[in-house]
Order: structure tokens, then C-alpha cells, then sequence
């Protein structure tokens, strides 16, 4: 830790000296040059840091949006049994035995899926007979001509 303290001391005044050296070449007072080296220095440091920590919140917002829409493909709506009702998203999977912990209460809960049937419907394709719209239509029309 104060190996690594050393260094970096080192560094920015290694860094800060050849940036006043450079500026004193140009005709700049050397420990303006040398403050502004460190002014520079820290500058940048604090740049470099907030744009990574920027990206790092992106990143990591992504990851959890792809987490939350894995979720969504396998998970479920469900009520603690605790008198809160405490209502939670969990995962579930069908190969294993479900559990969560209640975000209410705290306790482990257990998950049981159990499976319903029902016969599904077709929809009716035949549309030769005419539509509510068109019998209305025509009702007003023969009314309109007696
Ligand atoms: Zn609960």
C-alpha cells in the first residue's frame, strides 16, 4: 500500500516536472508549469474515472436488463402465504424444486406449480356470412328506398 502511495507520488511529480519543463521551454515560469502539471494531472484522473464509472453503469444496467428478460421467459408472479401477501417475481424452474425468500417477511417459501387444462378454440374462418355492419347497412338502405 505505501509501495503503491510512492509510486503514483513519484509519478505525478516525475509527470508534473517534464510538463513544467516543456511549458518553461515555451517561456512559462517553471512552478506554474509544475502546478498546472499537477492541476492537469488530477484533472485527467478525474475524468478518466468518471467516464469509466459511467461506462460501468451502462454495462452493468445492460446486464441486468438481459437478467430481467431471462427472468420473464421463467418466472412468476407469486403471493407470500404470510398474511402481507407480500408479492414477489421469482424465477422457477420445472426440472427442480422451487424456493424464494419473501421480501416481506423474510422466510422461505416454496413454490408449487400446479398444471390446469382447457380445450383451445379455433377461430372461425368462414366469412361468406355478412358482417353486423353490412346487415345494418343494407337495413338502412331498404328503408331509405320503401
Ligand atoms: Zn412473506
Amino acid at each position: 500500500m505505501l509501495k503503491r502511495f510512492v509510486i503514483q507520488l513519484v509519478l505525478l511529480i516525475s509527470i508534473s516536472s517534464l510538463i513544467a519543463f516543456l511549458l518553461h521551454s515555451l517561456g512559462v515560469s517553471l512552478l506554474i508549469g509544475f502546478l498546472s502539471g499537477l492541476f492537469l494531472q488530477f484533472v485527467g484522473y478525474n475524468a478518466f474515472y468518471s467516464a469509466l464509472d459511467a461506462y460501468l453503469a451502462i454495462k452493468n444496467k445492460a446486464l441486468e436488463n438481459e437478467r430481467i428478460k431471462e427472468f420473464s421467459y421463467q418466472g412468476l408472479q407469486v403471493a407470500c402465504p404470510c398474511y402481507k401477501k407480500h408479492i414477489d417475481f421469482v424465477p422457477v424452474r420445472l426440472n427442480t424444486s422451487n424456493y424464494y425468500k419473501c421480501g416481506e417477511c423474510k422466510k422461505n417459501v416454496s413454490i408449487i406449480i400446479a398444471a390446469e387444462t382447457a380445450i383451445t378454440t379455433e377461430p372461425i374462418v368462414n366469412t361468406d356470412l355478412p358482417t353486423v355492419n353490412q346487415k345494418l347497412i343494407e337495413g338502412v338502405i331498404s328503408n331509405a328506398n320503401s
